[in-house]
């Protein structure tokens, strides 16, 4: 039986159901009603008439007569009693049998015309309904006849069962009816509903079932054609997924091919930083196995710098397009089997608008690093391999020069003009031989110097500075030549400008390579150098009035070995390597270089550094002085002064045996350390000149003896050798001069340090101790003062006492340095400051 034909069925029952019942009801309502009201009637007919019938009897007492009155209406249909009681109430006759209801005797008569309706219910004999009438209004009694409402009933049952009976017969005929028409209807529907299920399981082979021409006829062949319709679309649609699904996975697989054989290592961290994505590479890198990897956070499986990488890349928050700042982050990584990767982060949005993770590439610069390495070393070794001969040459040639002009162009001055042109040729090649060694010397620097900050291995001292200072420094040294050419050279910087952060060496050579520049170009005019603070950073200018610079040069200028204008045709003046170093310095302080020029009005430098904040200036590093030059030689002419020159190079020992020869000294010889210490202690030097890289016992050693050794711990000592600022500072000497020699220097030096040595040795060198206190609380375990003390609480006596001349050490507790203009003390000619830990 299908849903359809239960669901009408069920209706109809409970339709027919309801009205079959209310009709009943509201029929025995209404028959109630009627029959009710018939009583009522019959029984005011039947009191009325024995009310006149029978006031004679009751009168005469005759209770006989009124007895067999009443029992004649005890046989009309409905009446269940009739009694009648005289004026007092008593009953003088009554039908009940075998005696009178207690409830119904002793009532008295009512008064008056009127008759009354009442319910009554009389125990164990049923309902009634009571109709009382006044005997001649009462004065001769009363008559009561009970209606039998039990009569009513069965009236009214006897009605309803025929009408149930009715209803029942007709709903019976009504299903016949109903089954036959509902099943011709629903049959076709419960087979239509059986296709549509076979289309909806994608049967398409199921046949359309037979229908009439009616509804259900046109909805199953709308249906039908429909299907055909979905057959179609749906084995298109079969082919379409099939061959997208097989273009899917080739191009699966050959993504997957790519990553898995890429040489870089892939990691993908999902947004919780556990890796998804990883490839063989990757764990061939690290040395892992796939399970280590797959679903872990990368600091639980990769090493310390990898994780660090991936928390800052993911940390960055950044997604945004590549080649945006701050986009990509790198980090070099220690690979498994002590090799180096360089890796590189990117935070990309997987998925949808919230699903951000980071791809992480690693890439084994291990041999990279090691050629790197290799090509440092090689620059450094053929640097210095060019230095050790080039010092021999520049040396020699700069002492034929020298003796030249001396001992023989005196000689040749009343020599034939032959003789003479020929030595005047001979001192012009002199001088162009020291010009372009000295070129030569200066490329090899220029060289190394590039080649160690592009690999990254320059050691950089960072320290506040004040620029102020560094462009006086600048400018002094520059000087000389700027007034050998006749021009103005300023130094404009302002020492009020804040500090910067920076290596005081270095940006001492972007301003010196700067200020060289626009000398060197500039016939006449001047030179101007100015700094002036620009917003977070400060801004300096190197200015000339000299031929200026094309347009088309202005960036090409900072290339390596590019100059300006046609080098083919004029000569170069310089290497054409300053000026990229000079960008290398500043990019590396954070800061822009570039040129300015117009119209041939000069050239304009101008390169930017980060001010240091004012509120949280630390203390400046203080410059050591140059060693004091002094005014005239020390030595008298009865005893020389001796010094020992080690070196394994037979042309440097030469050279600088005749340096210090030629200035008055008495030189000793010695080929390496083991040589070295034995001179000193046999012949008692007062100032030994050391290279550091030597064959057998090497110049580190040797000085860590001769510092060990009771009478040669306190010879001074310059090492004179290709080194760096570290290995200058590990060696122990007391001064360095770099090869090739410069001989004004290294005489310098060597006088500066004997000078010192006799000052130390008088005691003489004196201090002054400034502090609020007058020096009392500044502890003298900081400080070793050889010369005389002086304590000072005031600043003004400070400046006054170092403006008068003072030379010596200045001891500064670290919480006053910030107050004190650290720059301009340091800068006063012989003047050490050293500041002491509160
Ligand atoms: P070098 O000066 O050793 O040749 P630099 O890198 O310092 O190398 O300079 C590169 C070139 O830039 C110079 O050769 C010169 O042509 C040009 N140049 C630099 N400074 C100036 C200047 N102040 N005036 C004119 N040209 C300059």
């Amino acid at each position: 039986m299908s849903k359809i034909f239960r669901k009408t069925l069920v209706a109809i029952i409970l339709v027919f159901g309801v009205a079959a019942n209310g009709t009943a009801l509201l029929s025995a309502w209404l028959l109630h009603r009627h029959l009710t009201g018939e009583y009522v009637t019959k029984g005011r007919a039947i009191a009325m008439a024995i009310a006149a019938a029978s006031p004679d009897a009751l009168v005469a007492g005759d209770d006989a007569s009124v007895q067999a009155l009443i029992d004649e209406f005890l046989h009309i249909d409905g009446v269940g009693y009739v009694l009648v009681a005289d004026r007092r109430g008593r009953v003088v006759a009554h039908t009940f049998v075998p005696a009178i209801p207690a409830a119904l005797s002793g009532q008295e008569a009512r008064r008056g015309e009127g008759m009354a309706v009442e319910a009554v219910r009389l125990d164990g004999l049923g309902d009634y309904l009571q109709v009382s009438a006044p005997i001649l209004a009462g004065e001769a009694g009363q008559v009561r006849v009970g209606m039998d409402k039990a009569g009513i009933w069965r009236v009214m049952r006897g009605a309803v069962m025929q009408q149930e009976g009715l209803m029942l017969a007709m709903m019976f005929v009504a299903l016949l009816v109903f089954y036959a028409l509902v099943g011709s209807v629903t049959r076709p529907l419960v087979a239509l509903a059986g296709y549509a299920v076979k289309i909806r399981d994608h049967d398409f082979t199921a046949r359309l079932p037979a229908t009439g021409n009616d509804e259900v006829g046109v909805l199953a062949r709308a249906m039908g054609s429909m299907a055909g319709q979905l057959a179609l679309l749906v084995s298109d649609l079969t082919r379409a997924v099939a061959d997208t699904t097989r273009e899917l996975k080739d191009s699966l697989a050959h993504t997957r091919a790519i990553i898995d054989n890429l040489a870089d290592g892939l990691l993908v961290l999902d947004a919780r930083g556990r890796a998804s994505l990883f490839n063989p590479a990757l764990l061939a890198m690290f040395g892992l196995t796939e399970a280590e990897v797959a679903g872990r956070a990368a600091s639980r499986a990769f090493p310390p710098a990898m994780a660090a990488l991936a928390a800052s890349a993911a940390a960055s928050g950044r997604c945004g397009p590549v080649g945006e700042e701050g986009h990509v982050q790198a980090a070099e990584v220690r690979l498994a089997g002590g090799g180096t990767g360089k890796a590189v982060a990117t935070r990309v949005r997987l998925a949808g608008e919230d699903r951000e993770g980071t791809i992480i590439l690693v890439r084994d610069i291990t041999v990279e690093k090691e050629v790197d390495r290799m090509k440092t070393e090689f620059i450094s070794t053929v640097s210095h391999e060019l230095r050790t001969p080039l010092t021999s040459v520049l040396g020699f040639a700069k002492i034929i020069r020298r003796k030249f002009a001396d001992l023989v162009a005196p000689a040749l001055a009343e020599a034939d003009p032959r003789t003479w042109r020929g030595a005047q040729q001979i001192r012009e090649n002199l001088d162009i031989i020291v010009a372009e060694g000295e070129r030569l010397t200066e490329l090899v620097d220029d060289v190394l110097d590039i080649a160690k900050m592009e690999s990254g291995r320059c050691e950089w001292n960072m320290a506040a500075l004040s620029l102020a200072e560094v462009a006086d420094h600048a400018v002094k040294a520059a000087t000389p030549l700027a007034a050998r050419k006749g021009l103005v050279l300023a130094n404009q910087v302002p020492p009020t400008l804040p500090l910067v952060l920076g290596d005081r060496d270095r940006l001492v050579q972007v301003f010196l390579n700067l200020i060289g520049n626009a000398v060197k170009f500039t016939a006449t005019g001047r030179v101007d150098v100015e700094a002036a603070l620009d917003g977070p950073e400060i801004l300096v200018t190197v200015r000339d009035t000299g031929p200026g610079i094309a347009a088309g040069d202005l960036e090409r200028i900072f290339e390596k070995f590019k100059q300006a204008g046609d080098t083919l045709t004029e000569k170069p003046k310089g290497t054409g390597l300053g000026l990229p170093i000079c960008r290398q310095i500043v990019e590396r302080h954070g800061g822009r270089i570039w040129a300015e020029s117009e119209g041939g009005a000069g050239s304009a430098f101008r390169f930017t550094l980060p001010a240091m904040p004012l509120g949280d200036r630390p203390l400046p590093a203080c410059p050591l002085p140059a060693a004091a030059i002094p005014a005239a030689s020390p030595e008298d002419e009865a005893g020389k002064r001796r010094i020992l020159v080690v070196d394994d190079d037979l042309s440097v020992r030469r050279y600088l045996e005749t340096l210090f020869l030629d200035d008055g000294y008495a030189v000793a010889l010695a080929r390496n350390g083991a040589e070295a210490l034995a001179v000193a202690e046999s012949w008692g030097p007062e100032c030994i000149t050391m290279d550091l890289r030597m064959p057998g016992m090497d110049g580190k050693e040797a000085i860590r003896r001769l510092r060990a050794g009771e009478a040669t711990r306190d010879i001074p000592i310059v090492v004179v050798s290709v080194v760096s600022n570290r290995e200058r500072a590990e060696s122990g000497a007391d001064a360095a001069v770099v090869k090739p020699v410069d001989q004004e220097a290294l005489l310098a030096t060597v006088r500066g340090l004997l000078e010192g040595h006799d000052a130390d040795a008088a005691g003489a060198r004196p201090c002054l101790i400034y502090s609020r206190d007058g020096g009392r609380k500044v502890s003298r375990r900081f400080f070793v003062c050889p010369g005389e003390a002086t304590s000072l609480s005031e600043e003004a006596d400070l400046w006054r006492t170092v403006e008068a001349g003072f030379q010596g050490t200045v001891f500064v507790p670290a919480t006053l340095g910030h107050d004190l203009d650290l720059g301009r003390l340091c800068a006063f000619p012989g003047v050490h400051v050293i500041i002491i830990p509160d």
